[in-house]
């Protein structure tokens, strides 16, 4: 009988993270003042020096550090996931594999970079990281990691959230961070904010601007972002790797590898170990990013030079982007409402190296149904992005008779996202 978990040694898990800057070279951010590339030594206030250096290195294999890998070790190998049963339900003759990312503390595959980050700023001697979090899944990844090493934890939450989603913020609080609602009366661009809008539902761009600000101008203090970088997607390659040691323990290899995409940190995760194979002429492998209709930055944005944030402070990034003031609808996949894309993800789409595609929100949350009908986990509604491209993919196996070996990323659980499962069943949700 085929299995059903396939789980890894501890000690087999992953020493080094892969870059794929070795191998395909992305544009530098620009210095949003002069248009040139930026001067790494300009990012030192803000971020910690060795994830300055990673972001721009061109070295392949970077060393995983002990301390983090026995934090790692708290859950991670994460299990690969035969999908025998929702194989079944399908009828089709496609062999799915899921990495499950949801086994994390925080419940997502955020921690993978979480931990890295609050290691290097613990090493250079940082008392105390600023960051924003928009429903939550970063802000308490960051907590969680803060926590390991001793570091104070100041979080900007979008104030919609933190009203609407008190349980996120009560986990963050739970590992030790200091939550604060945003536009917060504690930054000037918060007071700025607060003052001409009052009542304003707070936003993403804002609370990066507070975060920033607070690091800015603080010397103890530096700033940390959960997706989008090239060395948040440098972390998250833990979790193609671990894949590709899974699959030699079975008798498939994946033809098909899918990851939803906000900012593309878990799709970069899965998928770029695969990616390398691709381009070293070893393998063949269509990889598939997944995005809500609703905000397409990859199959409706420009690839343009941008900047990462809506009050223009952030280095401009070249990127796929619906612009920097785009203001997405409030979709349940709050994960995926950024108006960007990584760099990297941005450059393989646009080398034609990755595809994309585009789903409704309602057709997400089917797929999501009969996932957790089928396997038994409540998936993220973000994760239920790559779980409706697989079903889609497997039905056309189906169709075609095509044996096809599917593997997706099922980047978190939906345990803080029953409200959005409410809304599914009663028929409000909206198909933006
Ligand atoms: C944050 C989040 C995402 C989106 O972030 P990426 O950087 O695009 O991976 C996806 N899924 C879950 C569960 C998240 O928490």
């Amino acid at each position: 009988m085929d299995r059903t978990k396939i789980l890894l040694d501890e000690n087999d898990m992953p020493k080094q993270w892969y870059n794929i800057l070795a191998d395909l070279p992305v544009e530098p951010p620009l210095n949003p003042a002069t248009r040139e590339p930026m001067n790494p030594k300009d990012l030192e206030p803000i971020f910690a020096k060795e994830l300055i250096k990673q972001e721009i290195s061109s070295e392949r294999y970077i060393t995983i550090p002990e301390e983090v890998r026995e934090i790692y070790k708290l859950w991670r190998p994460s299990p690969l996931y035969r999908a025998h049963r929702l194989e079944k339900v399908l009828g089709t003759p496609a062999r799915i594999y899921y990495k499950n990312e949801g086994v994390s503390p925080a419940g997502s595959h955020k921690p993978n970079t979480a931990i890295a980050q609050a290691y290097y700023n613990m090493k250079e001697g940082t008392e105390r990281i600023s960051t924003e979090t928009g429903a939550g899944q970063w802000g308490s990844a960051l907590s969680l990691s803060c926590n390991y090493f001793d570091i104070e934890c100041k979080v900007y939450m979008v104030r919609s959230s933190y009203y609407q989603k008190p349980y996120r913020k009560s986990l963050i609080n739970l590992w030790g961070a200091n939550v604060v609602p945003s536009p917060s009366p504690d930054t000037q661009f918060g007071r700025k904010i607060l003052e001409m809008y009052p009542d304003t539902t707070g936003s993403l761009g804002i609370a990066i601007s507070e975060a920033i600000e607070d690091a800015a101008l603080n010397d103890n203090t530096k700033y940390a972002l959960g997706s989008v970088l090239n060395h948040t997607c440098l972390h998250q390659t833990v979790v193609g790797l671990e894949t590709q040691k899974q699959f030699e323990m079975t008798e498939d290899y994946p033809d098909i590898v899918i990851g939803c995409c906000g900012g593309g940190s878990n799709l970069a995760g899965v998928s770029l170990p695969y990616i390398r194979d691709n381009i070293a002429g070893k393998t063949n492998i269509r990889i598939i990013a997944v995005e809500p209709s609703a905000c397409p930055s990859l199959t409706g944005g420009k690839f343009e030079y941008d900047f990462g944030d809506m009050a223009q402070m952030t280095p401009l990034l070249k990127m796929y982007t619906l612009g920097s003031g785009f203001i997405p609808p409030a979709i349940h996949a709050g994960g995926l409402r950024y108006h960007g894309a990584s760099p990297i993800v941005s450059k393989l789409v646009a080398d034609k190296l990755m595809e994309a595609r585009a789903y409704h929100q309602v057709e997400v949350f089917d797929a999501a149904v009969t996932f957790a009908r089928s396997e038994g986990i409540a998936p993220a509604p973000e994760s239920s992005h790559a779980i409706k491209a697989a079903i889609d993919e497997a039905i056309k196996c189906k169709q075609t008779g095509q044996e096809k070996t599917i593997l997706f990323n099922l980047s978190g659980h939906g345990h803080f996202d029953m409200g959005s499962y409410d809304k599914y069943f009663s028929g409000d949700l909206s198909n933006e």
